[in-house]
């Protein structure tokens, strides 16, 4: 029987607080759990796996990770005992054509399960993460999502966790919108993905001044790359959280179903 091939999206994590606080962005995330397709797996690529090469975790238990500081306790009690996938992580491995190491050290991070805590709270779908290589450019990023987009027609939905704006080093608490240029960045690259112009997204410097505030790492960009290359043409596109928060953090998310 043939599966019904399963959404692809990208999410802005934020602040690991949106595991536990009510506010629209977390909303947001539990609208799209009960709207999306039930998927048999999650294929994550979070921004807070990021390594020397890709690297896949094919645990069966897949460890929580709680990589994040000083937060309060009970963003440390958030169990997300969702099983892992040995099958399907062997299946992701085989699709990507560059060396694929597999790694249990990590687990579920809080990229990760910050999202999936609010998407699919009962944690009884699989999950497993893939990782990020720290050393390859951008358009690397985007061919292995090319290569993954093919776990869709295996009940598997890929979510790419991180944030299009991220730049920690200019963040203001207080604010509840962007800066100018975190705007500028957002907007640029929304209104080319709105078009399917992804060789812009790729080569982000292409926006010109902003591109070099929005971040001053990738490694929160990147996941966008491997969603936009596991996005198919005849795919609807739907973009919610759609603002900044704390004037240099895009929430803005792309879900294409
Ligand atoms: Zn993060």
């Amino acid at each position: 029987m043939e599966k019904q091939r399963m959404p692809v999206l990208f999410v802005g994590h934020g602040s690991p607080m949106n595991a536990i606080e009510d506010n629209v962005y977390s909303r947001a995330w539990q609208q799209a759990g009960k709207a999306l397709p039930r998927p048999e797996a999650i294929l994550s690529v979070s921004a807070h796996w990021y390594t020397a090469g890709t690297r896949v975790n094919d645990s069966a238990r897949p460890n929580m990770i709680y990589d994040m500081y000083g937060f309060p306790d009970e963003l440390y009690r958030v169990v997300y005992p969702a099983v892992g996938s040995p099958e399907l992580a062997h299946s992701a491995r085989s699709l990507i054509s560059r060396d694929v190491q597999v790694d249990n050290t990590w687990g579920l991070d809080h990229g990760t399960w910050s999202v999936l805590h609010r998407m699919y709270p009962g944690a009884d779908i699989p999950v497993f993460q893939l990782s990020i290589d720290s050393h390859a450019p951008a358009s690397v990023h985007y061919s292995i999502g090319q290569e993954i987009g093919a776990l869709r027609d295996q009940g598997v939905m890929i979510l790419g966790s991180g944030n299009v704006v991220h730049n920690l080093s200019l963040i203001s608490w207080s604010m509840q919108d962007g800066f100018p240029w975190a705007q500028e960045f957002d907007a640029f690259i929304k209104d080319k993905i709105i078009n399917r112009d992804f060789p812009p997204v790729i080569d982000y410097s292409s926006a010109g001044d902003s591109a070099r505030l929005a971040f001053f790492t990738p490694e929160h960009y990147f996941p966008l790359l491997y969603v936009l290359g596991a996005a198919r043409e005849d795919h609807q596109l739907r973009v919610f959280n759609d603002s900044i928060t704390m004037g240099s953090v895009s929430m803005t998310s792309y879900v294409f179903e």
